[in-house]
């Protein structure tokens, strides 16, 4: 099998200079990087053939050998040659800071974010709420204070990665770096595990916490709680603890954003005649609506500021409530009598009537 050619493998063309050679070579090594493929044979073989590719074109005289004589400028040199193992750049330690993001190792240590699902009424969320909640999680070991060593003894520094938290393998023609199997990565060892963790710094236990439930939620609410999640590994900073809210539905009132809605029933008599009628609100007291003489059904009456309060700033929304004129049932004789009369005193329902004449004209023209 022939070799590429090594402008090709970094894709540059043959008058690229340095600083072009480099960054395409950067590219390559970060796309096709083991740490990043891990399986990917294809990869690993693109990744070892930038190397491979970048080592000679990186080097002024090497790259003139390449130019004038191809692959065979190295036939003789492989193995015994300037660019055997441990060529490897400066561009590699920055490549692993940027993997490890600097503080790769304080990272693995630290607690998960946990989440609790908390249901409440929609009285609750209207008012606010204050509500103790029991949860089991990974909290800090009291025995050893969190740090996995038993009583009196101390985590020391590993032996294998001198406490980087990661090793160096030379690989032929490439090294590769990864986690420290002594460690897992976390830069310590401990000799003498505290009994009561088993090492790992963190116990299962039941914790009660106070959470504050701002009025205004709504289903969807997240109320963060900051460092009360999962304990870190080894005294590692905890994860945070997010209240995920469900607000329950109510059987009167529903919602629309910071709007409340519902359906009143309104006697006949007080829609035609006018009057008041008494409403609910969520603050639990009734409230007075007035009613114009002739209210017809499905007509809606806006209490402005009784709706939800804002979660956060802005004004609390509406109450809107909308209206069912009630057809009275059960009429006893003098009822009936009296409605009869009533129907036949003239004509008080001029929508009726218009409709009627509209629907005769329609059929009149057909
Ligand atoms: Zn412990
Ligand atoms: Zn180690």
């Amino acid at each position: 099998m022939s070799k590429r050619d090594y402008y090709d493998v970094l894709g540059v063309e043959k008058s690229a200079d340095d600083k072009a050679i480099k960054s395409a070579f950067r590219k390559l090594a970060m796309a096709n990087h083991p740490d990043r493929n891990q399986g990917d044979d294809a990869a690993e073989q693109r990744f070892r053939d930038a190397n491979e590719a970048y080592d000679v074109l990186k080097d002024p005289q090497k790259r003139a050998a390449y130019d004038r004589m191809g692959h065979a400028a190295f036939d003789q040199a492989a193995g015994g040659g300037g660019f055997g193992g441990g060529g490897f750049s400066d561009i590699f330690d920055q490549m692993f800071s940027e993997f490890s993001g600097g503080g790769g190792r304080q990272r693995d240590q630290s607690g998960n974010d946990l989440r609790y699902d908390m249901s409440i009424s929609l009285e609750d969320a209207f008012t606010g709420l204050q509500q103790d909640i029991s949860i089991t999680i990974p909290s800090a070991c009291d025995s050893c204070s969190g740090s996995g060593a038993a009583d009196g003894s101390k985590p020391s520094t590993c032996g294998t990665c001198g406490g980087a938290g990661r090793v160096r393998a030379q690989q032929g023609f490439f090294a590769v770096e990864r986690t420290c199997p002594a460690c897992q990565g976390m830069g310590q060892v401990i000799s003498d595990p505290c009994r009561s963790c088993g090492g790992e710094g963190r116990v299962q236990r039941a914790k009660t916490l106070a959470v504050s439930v701002p009025a205004g939620v709504d289903t969807g609410t997240r109320i963060r709680l900051s460092g009360k999640g999962e304990a870190g590994l080894r005294g590692g900073p905890a994860g945070d603890l997010y209240i995920f809210v469900n607000v329950d539905p109510h059987p009167i009132f529903t919602r629309d954003g910071s709007n409340l809605h519902a359906r009143i029933p309104l006697p006949m008599t007080t829609a035609a005649l006018g009057g008041s009628i008494d409403v609910p609100t969520l603050e639990g007291k009734m409230a007075r609506l007035t009613i114009e003489a002739g209210t017809q059904s499905g007509r809606k009456f806006r209490m402005r500021g009784k709706g939800m309060p804002a979660l956060r700033r802005g004004n609390p929304g509406d109450q809107i409530i909308e209206v069912q004129v009630e057809t009275p049932t059960n009429l006893n004789k003098r009822q009936k009598e009296l409605l009869e009369a009533f129907s036949n005193s003239g004509d008080t329902s001029p929508e009726s009537s218009s409709f009627l004449e509209r629907v005769k004209r329609i059929w009149a023209d057909s």
